[in-house]
């Protein structure tokens, strides 16, 4: 009988510590897999994630094919292009890691029972958090809806040891990677800002924690400095796992003690991810249905100049501007930025959060199906363990605080950059003589910030 095995590949770009393209290796002749689904209830990757997903294709397909892997790229509905691939390849096993939302949970269900139908061994792996969605719970059984605790129990867990690569075989040449996405004309201008793959991301967890990880705690909110570990797309593909992040980290806290608290507050944030993923599995549809339901009642406000000012960074707020640029430019956003801007869109201007959440789905590299939601709902106020609904950020205030000399938004926002410091956050609010300092037209800001503040504290006191 066949031994054939077929490692099927979603979220789980990488060779290390992929429980599953072990077990299938271990099985027999392995072909991989990755299918772009075509099915309607599964979430379609934005245009940025697109773009990143086919770069780490081709890397992955060369980092198999050392290994004797070849890496097939298909398009279709999932549960058929796996059987005919199973068909095709004489397969007498698949493997795959799991995934959490919901309706993936449901395909990927069903397509192991189609499989099992088949005489086919379908088994999958835990491999893309630190501990899955399903296996923390609170005393009481339930999920945790409060992030403390979670870390709490999450840091007192017994996170797996990262896999070996699994065995190499005669190496193959590499195939070409098909996907169908055209590069669009903005792409090139994404590649000048990332190394894309396996390779690259432990290339940058290795250069985050020699040299970057002291800085972190105070660093971190300061959006003009690059302390942060930037590993966010490689995770959101699963270039490098969380499990492989944790252990590395503790290795270099053992050996390195001075760096240990900093490493804490590191690993305490990357635990959010794993606490958005528990959102993600419970939750019927996070990026579309407010967590706490009085939210489902809030009445946005229908402004679509305004979210298209939003969009472009153009609001006349610099440091929202600003990120909306960084954005733009490098398809990712600074994590503070992320929730002025957020908190701009959703608090001051009233427009409903799940146009925020898709714009960024389609514009970030690292667009996540539980972080991007989940981070949408914190800063909306109807997430789990969110913002309460009085924290509204202004704008000016935050960029003052945490870009105090402007670099960040001088970056990004060239109108402002002859601006005094005093006047680079609140150029509205400048002497006519240093107004003419502004280049071009830089608007002025699209709220009134006190007055939108009390229209969002009404309205949602209200609910
Ligand atoms: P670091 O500070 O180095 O953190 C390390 C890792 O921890 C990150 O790569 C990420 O995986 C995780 N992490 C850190 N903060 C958070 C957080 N608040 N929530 C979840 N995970 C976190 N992150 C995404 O990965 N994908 C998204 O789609 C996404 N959308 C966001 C939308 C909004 C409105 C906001 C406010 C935040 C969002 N974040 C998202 C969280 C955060 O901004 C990014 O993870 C972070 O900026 C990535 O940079 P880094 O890798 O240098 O982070």
């Amino acid at each position: 009988m066949t031994q054939n095995a077929i490692i099927w590949l979603r979220n789980d770009l990488r060779v290390t510590d992929n429980p599953a393209l072990r077990a299938a290796v271990a099985h027999g002749p392995t072909t991989a897999i990755y299918i772009e689904e075509t099915d309607a209830s599964l979430r379609q990757r934005g245009a940025a994630s697109r773009w990143w997903l086919h770069q780490s294709l081709k890397v992955l397909a060369r980092d198999l094919a050392e290994r004797g892997v070849a890496l097939e790229t298909l398009r279709g509905p999932a549960e058929q292009t796996v059987l005919d691939a199973v068909d095709r390849h004489d397969a007498a096993a698949v493997f795959w890691n799991r995934r959490y939302a919901p309706a993936e949970r449901a395909l990927d269900a069903r397509i192991k029972t189609a499989l099992h139908d088949a005489g086919v061994t379908a088994e999958s792996y835990p491999g893309n958090v630190l501990v899955e969605p399903f296996d923390i719970e609170t005393g009481g059984g339930k999920p945790y809806s409060v992030y403390s605790p979670f870390w709490k129990a999450l840091k007192g867990r017994d996170i797996p040891t990262p896999q070996r690569r699994p065995d190499r075989h005669e190496a193959i040449d590499a195939p070409s990677v098909d996907t169908d996405y055209t590069a669009p004309s903005w792409s090139a201008k994404l590649a000048d800002h990332w190394q894309i793959g396996e390779a690259a991301a432990q290339d940058r967890l290795d250069h985050f924690l020699e040299e970057l990880v002291a800085d972190y705690p105070d660093g971190r909110d300061i959006p003009a400095k690059d302390v942060t570990s930037r590993l966010s797309p490689h995770l959101a593909f699963g270039e490098i796992s969380a499990r492989q992040i944790w252990h590395t980290a503790q290795t270099v806290a053992q050996a390195h003690p001075e760096k240990a608290s900093a490493i804490d507050k590191f690993l305490s944030e990357l635990a959010w991810r794993d606490f958005n993923h528990v959102q993600l599995y419970h939750r019927e549809d996070i990026a579309t249905v407010p967590m706490v339901d009085k939210y489902a009642a809030m009445e946005w406000r229908d402004d679509p100049d305004g979210l298209e000012a939003w969009q472009k960074g153009r609001t006349g707020l610099p440091i929202v501007d600003a990120g909306m640029r960084e954005l733009w430019e490098t398809g990712v956003m600074h994590n503070r930025v992320r929730m002025l801007a957020a908190s701009l869109l959703v608090k001051n201007m009233m427009i409903d959060w799940r146009l925020g959440e898709r714009w960024f789905w389609d514009t970030l590299v690292d667009a996540d199906a539980a972080s991007n939601p989940g981070n949408w709902q914190w800063v909306a106020g109807s997430g789990l363990d969110a913002a309460p609904y009085f924290r509204i950020f202004n704008p000016v205030v935050q960029g003052e605080r945490f870009d105090p000399a402007g670099d960040y938004v001088r970056r990004w926002v060239p109108e402002v950059k002859d601006l005094p410091d005093k006047w680079v956050h609140k150029p509205a609010e400048a002497p006519e003589d240093v107004k003419r300092k502004i280049a071009g037209d830089y608007p002025a800001p699209i709220v009134d910030l006190k007055a939108s503040r009390e229209r969002a504290l009404a309205a949602m006191k209200a609910l």
